[in-house]
C-alpha cells in the first residue's frame, strides 16, 4: 500500500496501485466531468466569414492562405461540434 494524495479533493488515501490518482470513485467521476466541461469550454468558435484583409495591406498569396486556413478551421470546428462524446 502507498499513501497518495487525491488529485480532486486533496485527501490522503491508501492506494493499491502506484498509478491511482483519486481517493474514491466519486472523485474519479468528478475529475472526469471537469475534463469534459473543459473540452467544451475551450472548443474553438470560428466566425462564419473569413477575416477581411484590405487588399493593399497584404500580398495576394497571403490573403489566400488566410482564407484557406479559415476554411479548414471552420471545417474542423463543424466536425468537433458534431463529434459524439
Ligand atoms: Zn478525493
Amino acid at each position: 500500500m502507498i499513501t497518495k494524495t487525491c488529485e480532486v479533493c486533496g485527501a490522503e488515501f491508501e492506494a493499491r496501485r502506484d498509478s491511482a490518482q483519486y481517493c474514491s470513485n466519486r472523485c474519479k467521476m468528478r475529475k472526469h466531468r471537469e475534463k469534459k466541461r473543459e473540452r467544451i469550454k475551450y472548443r474553438p468558435v470560428f466566425p462564419d466569414k473569413p477575416p477581411e484583409i484590405p487588399a493593399e495591406s497584404a500580398p495576394v498569396e497571403c490573403i489566400a492562405a488566410v482564407q484557406e486556413a479559415h476554411r479548414l478551421a471552420n471545417d474542423f470546428g463543424r466536425m468537433s461540434r458534431t463529434a459524439p462524446y
